[in-house]
């Protein structure tokens, strides 16, 4: 009986610290890298989940990467009403609007949900450029790309990267699995 209580708390403590480890040992990740240029064919509908839009003001149609009817990211032809991905708004095109007496209640959702918190889900090498494919925290998440000019200028502007954390950013990425 004595042993088994004693045993308990040991056995929490060694699951705790084995998983420390796999998470400082990267173990338990790898990033996703759709590239063009590996074998010549452009990233698939497939690899950035195109599909009919959710919702209207975020569709292929209004879409930065949409030119009459032919996707840049994805070197071919796409469905206004579908979307992937990759998605990016075009600049000067709010899709809401607060109402001044919701803002108050706005505040508050935003303070209860996180929904700025991001999760960087992939790197895609395309003929665009280089964009980083990331994934918020509404119910569900959402996915939307940013161009790595666009990224480089928002971290080190809004969020005041540093070259030194940046640069520990990329060291901490080293080596790690690649897909
Ligand atoms: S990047 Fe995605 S959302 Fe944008 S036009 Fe291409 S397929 Fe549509």
């Amino acid at each position: 009986m004595n042993f088994l209580l004693l045993a308990i708390p040991i056995l929490a403590l060694g699951v705790i610290y084995a998983a420390k480890a796999l998470r400082e040992s990267g173990a338990e990740y790898a990033m996703t890298l759709y590239r063009l240029t590996e074998d010549g064919k452009a990233i698939s509908k497939e690899q950035v989940r195109y599909r009919p839009a959710e919702f209207p003001t975020a569709s292929c149609g209004n879409c930065r990467y949409f030119v009459q009817g032919y996707c840049q990211v994805l070197d071919t032809n796409v469905d206004a009403n579908y979307i992937c991905d990759a998605w990016q708004g075009k600049s000067g095109e709010p899709s809401y609007a607060v109402a001044p007496e919701d803002m108050v209640a706005f505040g508050q959702g935003m303070v209860k949900l996180q929904p700025y918190q991001h999760k960087v889900v992939a790197m895609l090498d395309t003929p665009v450029g280089w964009l980083v494919l990331i994934e918020d925290t509404m119910r569900p998440p959402h996915r939307f790309s940013l161009p790595f000019s666009f990224h480089v200028e928002h971290t080190s502007r809004e969020h005041y990267w540093t070259q030194e954390e940046v640069d520990w950013l990329i060291k901490e990425g080293q080596n790690k699995e690649v897909r």
